[in-house]
């Protein structure tokens, strides 16, 4: 069938991210030609084949892997191909390099990502440039740092020359694609344009492999299919953690949802520890909805919750059992602790302003209920239903307050 160019998912962006995104494109076009490159060799193309066979094996290896994360995935995501394509850029003149880099994606295209609508075309076409425009540093920076290296010899400038061919690289990426998702979703949160650690990590990791692959090609080409297993492997269990990750989080509001919340204090009911629960509920919520629409209703939601994380310790679990009525388990709190962690949330949640568009809701209030185990029962239902109470006594006695059953002193 043919796509007329009017209904090109691309014509919906920004025009700022269309000049953006075909200028890097133009420049990784020109680039390439204009750089200083050695004619390859018969081991460049030895090299370039062997590259190219494992990337394309580990690829097809991957290929369930990878259309289920692409299904998971949300903004960032990592490529496992960078170990092959950082080999090539660190061993291979720069031609074969930026080939190398252009067929692998070419053939993820093909095999993969024609088929989710979540990576139209263009998008393809710019994370491949932007991995074009990454791989042209690494050369030069590499000879700036090592000299002229074959890695053969045992010398600490490979390491740190590897090492800032891969800051290189990185950074350049990470550059390009931060600008992007900048001029796309103005509103992304920092840790959503850059990803957070596990995302980076990752990147790094298959960077590293990337330049082990990259000696081993130098020194043993052929036990380069080494390699491939424990790269599919590693993809797997990135699988295994998103789903896991999938499973367990609100996706309106990043917090824990009920099921994961129920578990983490079941877990705590196991220990025999003691800890305090918080019911929250937001006061006339429905208002904020009907006054500004379910759009702002859903930003206040994510900014409450995040105040929730930002008022309770890492041990503490937030989570969220539906609607606009949130949860909070203390683990080792005390009673007099649940109640000033509860003042503390509702002095923060009244201080919010949450802007949404054009929209700003302030004057936010909500009514917490305060229960401990084990004085409110020895079975997490009873310690929720004292905290359930709570918080209808909360209500009932005119809002914005925090409540507990049981008598502090
Ligand atoms: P109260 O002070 O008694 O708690 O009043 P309320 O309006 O907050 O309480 P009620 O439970 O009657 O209404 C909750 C509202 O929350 C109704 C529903 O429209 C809204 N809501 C539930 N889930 C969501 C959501 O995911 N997004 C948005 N925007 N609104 C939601
Ligand atoms: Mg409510
Ligand atoms: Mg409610």
């Amino acid at each position: 069938m043919l796509v007329r160019p009017a209904n090109w998912a691309i014509r919906r962006l920004p025009p700022a991210l269309i000049a953006f995104t075909v200028l890097v494109e133009l420049v990784a076009v020109v680039l390439p030609f204009l750089l200083p490159g050695r004619p390859p060799t018969g081991g460049d193309w030895l090299r370039f084949g062997v590259l190219l066979t494992v990337g394309v094996v580990q690829a097809e290896l991957s290929r369930r892997t990878e259309r289920m994360r692409r299904f998971l995935a949300s903004t960032v995501h990592v490529n496992m191909t960078s170990v092959w394509i950082f080999a090539g850029a660190v061993d291979l003149p720069v031609g074969l390099a930026v080939t190398l880099t252009v067929v692998l994606f070419a053939h993820l295209w093909e095999r993969i990502w024609r088929q989710l609508a979540s990576r139209p075309a263009h998008r393809v076409i710019y994370t491949a440039t932007t991995v074009v425009l990454s791989v042209l540093p690494v050369r030069p920076v590499l000879a700036a740092v090592s000299g002229a290296l074959p890695f053969l010899d045992h010398d600490l400038r490979n390491l740190i020359g590897i090492a800032a061919a891969m800051a290189a690289f990185f950074v350049t990426n990470s550059a390009l694609v931060t600008i992007a998702l900048k001029l796309r979703y103005p509103d992304l949160t920092v840790k959503e344009l850059f990803g957070g650690w596990d995302v980076n990590a990752l990147e790094l990791a298959t960077l590293c492999l990337g330049g082990l692959t990259a000696v081993v090609l130098m020194a043993h080409v052929y036990l380069v299919p080494l390699v491939v297993l424990p790269i599919v492997v590693l993809h797997r269990g990135v699988l295994m953690r998103q789903f896991q990750e999938a499973a367990t989080t609100d996706h309106k509001t990043g917090v824990l949802n009920s099921v994961a919340w129920h578990d983490a204090a079941a877990r705590e009911l196991d220990r025999g520890a003691d800890f305090g629960v918080l019911m929250i509920d937001l006061d006339h919520f429905k208002l904020v909805n009907d006054t500004h629409g379910h759009l702002v209703g859903d930003a206040v939601l994510r900014e409450v919750a995040d105040t929730l994380c930002d008022q309770v310790r890492e041990v503490d679990a937030v989570g969220r059992f539906g609607g606009e009525e949130f949860v909070v388990l203390l683990p080792g709190a005390a009673l007099p602790d649940a109640i000033r962690v509860a003042e503390r949330i509702r002095t923060a949640i009244a201080d919010l302003t949450v802007t949404e568009g054009s929209a700003a809701v302030s004057a936010l209030s909500a009514s917490i209920g305060v229960s401990v185990h084990p004085m409110a029962g020895a079975v997490l239902e009873q310690v929720l239903l004292a905290a359930d109470s709570a918080l209808y006594e909360a209500k009932r006695g005119g809002r914005n307050r925090v409540v507990s059953l049981f008598d502090p002193a």
